[in-house]
């Protein structure tokens, strides 16, 4: 795993000063030596960079350890390093509102690389739909699911998107993305097989979650999402759901609601005391914390973490 870089460890020394340009500084972005700047909007957007970009790119990520993706605002320094960057990956259709805002106002030559173009989107649905619970007045109206990176298959469709935009980036490093992408690839497919695997044989199919970011990961695995809380992390349930779903974990036999370590526990542990289930944690890989980044978590360890819990949480054989 590479250091964590930040805007300041890889801009010019002049920039973070605010002086004007040095002397005999020829371009008025890039890194210092050369090697494109590429900020990464969170962390699976980051790790996607890391792996495919390696050594031919330096790449920023922006939302802070522990912070909340969905919630994220650049802070005035990292706006002036975007201006800086030769390229900004994240996720549009609002699922970082502020930072898409933001994107939205940089300078043309900043290449823009919305992951969420190249992705057939799911969309936002009721926190019981297609089960046989009801909770109408929930509708989402047209939403669509950001949450693509939860399941293997499609961080591989996204990791085919940035090697071509670094390969345009860093075109005498084009031999090493392409196999950098290679080796991703196969890791991202291994994960994919065993994830299958894991969850082909199990008691429950419903996966309760407190925040509704697993619709992409359900799909992909047979399974059906039930959530308390909405898509973005800050939607809070009414009461109603809140009953509808403890109804739902209680005729239905389900003995795990899932939480997600960056949000408060409160929702899925209030549904699971009500239901006589269990809480455990089920990781949305959108807010890592300084902990699990100094224990070298990646992409993969932190979705194999969840299949563990999964496993566990669902019964599988
Ligand atoms: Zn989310």
């Amino acid at each position: 795993m590479f250091r964590r870089a930040t805007l300041a460890t890889v801009l010019p020394a002049v920039l973070l000063a605010g002086a004007v340009p040095l002397a005999g500084c020829t371009t008025a972005h890039g890194s210092a030596d050369g090697r494109p700047i590429v900020a990464a909007s969170f962390f699976p957007l980051e790790d996607i960079v890391r792996a495919v970009g390696g050594d031919a790119v330096h790449v920023v990520a922006l939302v802070p350890p522990g912070q909340d993706a969905h919630e994220y605002e650049p802070t005035p320094l990292q706006l002036t390093g975007l201006e800086r960057a030769d390229a900004v990956v994240y996720l549009g259709s609002g699922f970082q509102p502020s930072l898409e805002k933001e994107v939205d106002g940089l300078p043309s030559r900043v290449r823009r690389l919305d992951l969420l173009r190249g992705q057939h989107l799911l969309p936002v649905t009721g926190p019981l739909a297609g089960t046989d619970g009801n909770v109408d007045g929930e509708a989402v109206g047209d939403q669509l699911d950001p949450h693509v990176w939860l399941d293997p298959s499609r961080m591989a469709a996204m990791a085919g998107d940035v090697a071509v935009a670094l390969r345009a980036l860093a075109p005498s490093a084009a031999t090493q993305i392409d196999a950098n992408l290679a080796r991703y690839r196969t890791r991202l497919d291994a994960l994919h097989h065993d994830m299958t695997a894991g969850l082909a044989d199990c008691r429950s199919r419903v996966l309760v979650t407190s925040h509704r970011a697993f619709g992409y990961l359900a799909a992909a695995y047979g399974l059906t999402q039930v959530s308390i809380a909405g898509v973005s992390s800050s939607d809070e349930p009414s009461a109603r759901t809140l009953r509808a779903v403890a109804d739902f974990v209680r005729s239905h036999g389900v003995r795990t609601v899932f939480f997600q370590r960056s949000l408060p526990r409160d929702l899925a542990q209030t549904v699971a005391g009500e239901a006589g289930a269990q809480v455990a944690v089920l990781d949305s890989l959108e807010a890592p914390t300084h902990q699990q980044l100094a224990a070298h978590a990646d992409y993969e360890s932190l979705m194999r973490a969840d299949l563990a819990s999964l496993r566990q949480g669902l019964g599988c054989a």
